[in-house]
């Protein structure tokens, strides 16, 4: 889930772990990571979203781990979330609540889990193709999201700051031609899944907070392919593109080390 500049939820305070607490981050970072992965490659043409949800759970449950979705109720969704996972289809960009809808050929599916694991919480996302059909557009989309979250990673480590990391990622968006909305972006994550420092999708080097070993940053690069401008579905909680154009959206959590930022939520199986 994406962390709100507008309509303020996030913790008002930035964590910084300890060394000694660095693994118990890489244990929830792997736990999202093979969850994601996982899911993926159970997510075909005719598979349901609230199959997906359940098997999230299943997963959640199974590893001792604690949802953060579950009883999540800020002021932008509608009571609590109620579900494990964010299941987002096509036009849905962003907190797409899991639903009666089997997949099809062709969907471009989002999915974006955070759990927490021994009292450190991990964030991840990402989007791919269902079926065989793989429509270039959304895969050039989808891939633009990848290189902007692989250039805020390169941007980030110990004292950049904040503005350089969302340059960093909002020049590739830009770059691919994609318009940025900035009520949504990355954020700290810790012993809560939404703190601070907020981390915009685009920004000015030099700008910013400092970052420094300990910090956990979830960064996470989304677009809609011809809007920045976002409407909320029926539901209350999914979030769709304005003008009804597909959109993608990667995510990772990273911690700040002495040499830069490593990738929690790379998956130890593929
Ligand atoms: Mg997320
Ligand atoms: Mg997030």
């Amino acid at each position: 889930m994406a962390g709100i500049l507008i309509g303020y939820e996030r913790s008002p305070m930035i964590e910084i772990l300890a060394p000694t607490e660095l693994p118990r981050a890489r244990a929830t970072g792997r736990l999202v990571a093979d969850i994601l992965q996982t899911l993926r490659s159970r997510s075909e043409v005719g598979t349901n979203l609230r199959n997906i949800d359940r098997w999230a759970r299943e997963m959640i449950l199974d590893a001792g781990a604690v949802s953060c979705y579950v009883d999540y109720a800020p002021s932008f969704g509608r009571g609590p979330f109620g579900h494990y996972i964010c299941t987002s289809v096509n036009d849905a960009v962003l907190h797409g609540r899991p639903y009666d809808y089997s997949l099809a050929d062709g969907d471009l599916l989002t999915l974006d889990l955070a759990v927490s694991l021994g009292g450190v919480v991990a964030d991840s996302a990402i989007s791919f193709t269902v079926g065989d059909v793989a429509p270039s557009g959304s895969v050039a989309m989808i891939r633009a999201t990848e290189r902007a979250l692989e250039a805020g990673i390169a941007a980030a480590g110990p004292g950049a700051r904040i503005g350089d990391v969302s340059h960093a990622i909002g020049s590739v968006l830009s770059g691919a031609g994609y318009p940025i909305n900035t009520e949504f972006g990355g954020h700290g994550v810790g012993s809560t899944m939404h703190q601070d420092p907020h981390v915009p999708n685009t920004g000015r080097p030099g700008r910013g907070y400092r970052l420094r070993p300990g910090l956990l940053l979830a960064l996470e690069p989304w677009v809609m392919a011809d809007t920045a401008d976002l409407v909320t579905d029926r539901d209350g909680w999914t979030l769709r593109s304005a003008t009804g154009c597909r959109t993608a959206h990667s995510e990772h959590t990273v911690a700040i080390t002495e040499d830069g930022a490593e990738i929690l939520t790379l998956p130890h199986r593929t």
